[in-house]
């Protein structure tokens, strides 16, 4: 980076108050670019590194605003009339059609902005951290896509005083894991399966990387505590072997703070179609709370070291 550049980062959207990722009241940076393509992903958005533009049919009312305005001319109605087609070529991303668009079918999804800019929009909620020993967290995508942009994040953050938390998939160089270790308290690292070959067929990649950098990461000398997350996803993952092989996986660790399972859900779905892609597991239904249940008590009866519980919200 040139002197005097500011570091920008692709950032998907800033949440605030959420108090599922971490201790306290958290907000959390969503980041976007994800080296890993799981079938269920909840938010398909995050996956490109840069912003992207989403269309809804279903809410055009074929108005023409955005054929219009668009400087590129890369809007065209339809043969048919009742919707807009884009040339991806030639569209420059100038998301001027977002805010012509009257009736919300367009959507920006992401955003560049600098470290400054991440930090000003977190430090107005620095009082609500005071009061509830919450903080900030890194989400995504895969925060550490953007090793540069995350680490100056969470200095900036750990030098005003606020507690660190990150989500990572754990696939990338251990050289970026280590560069960030020393900025955060707390980790949080899915294990999605356990074996390579099933981890490939639904994630894309093999799990190798990850589990090394897990068990690197748990031998790394400073204080971060560790939550091995597991997406509880029916058919795919919830097996007793897969759950057991978690376990004995977990119990060897000495960072290891808690295991939480995350029950699948489909409340990302309608995010595949405004991105013109499809979703690969349309027929798979969430698992019921009964099942959610017996598979929580299955693993907590496996001791895998620390409590399991379930995230996202279930009660
Ligand atoms: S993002 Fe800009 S260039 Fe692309 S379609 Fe919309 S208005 Fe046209
Ligand atoms: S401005 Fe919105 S509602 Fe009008 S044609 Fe474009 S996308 Fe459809």
């Amino acid at each position: 980076m040139p002197a005097g550049e500011a570091l920008t980062g692709s950032v998907l959207r800033i949440e605030r108050s959420s108090i599922h990722d971490g201790p306290g009241l958290r907000t959390v940076v969503f980041l976007k670019g994800c080296p890993l393509g799981c079938a269920w992903c909840s938010t398909p958005e995050s996956q490109a590194p840069v912003p992207e533009r989403g269309y809804v049919p279903e809410l055009c009312t074929a108005c023409g605003t955005c054929v219009d305005i668009c400087p590129a001319r890369a809007l065209t109605p339809s043969r048919c009339g009742s919707a807009i087609i884009r040339d991806v070529v030639r569209c420059e991303l100038c998301f001027c059609c977002v805010a012509a668009c009257p009736r919300d079918a367009v959507r920006r999804f992401g955003t560049f902005m600098t470290v400054e800019e991440v930090v000003r929009e977190i430090s107005k909620d620095e009082v609500f951290f005071f009061h509830s020993g919450g903080g900030v967290t890194l989400s995504g995508g895969e925060p550490l896509a953007q090793p540069d942009f995350v680490a100056h994040l969470l200095r900036e953050c750990r030098e005003r005083g606020i507690h660190t938390a990150m989500e990572t998939s754990f696939h990338v160089p251990f050289d970026s894991v280590e560069r960030v270790l020393p900025l955060l308290d707390l980790l949080y690292v899915d294990i999605k399966h356990m074996d390579g070959e099933s981890h490939r067929r639904w994630v894309g990649s093999d799990n190798s990387l990850i589990l090394d950098n897990i068990g690197k990461a748990d031998r790394w000398e400073g204080p971060v505590e560790i939550v091995i997350r597991i997406p509880l996803v029916p058919g795919v993952n919830d097996s007793d072997w897969n759950l057991q092989a978690v376990a004995d996986s977990c119990r060897r660790m000495g960072k290891l703070k808690e295991v939480e399972l995350l029950p699948y859900h489909r409340l990302g779905s309608h995010s595949y179609a405004a991105l013109g892609r499809d979703y690969a597991l349309k027929s798979l239904l969430p698992p019921s709370r009964e099942r959610i249940i017996e598979r929580t008590r299955y693993l907590a009866r496996l001791d895998p070291g620390a409590p399991v519980k379930v995230g996202g919200g279930f009660s």
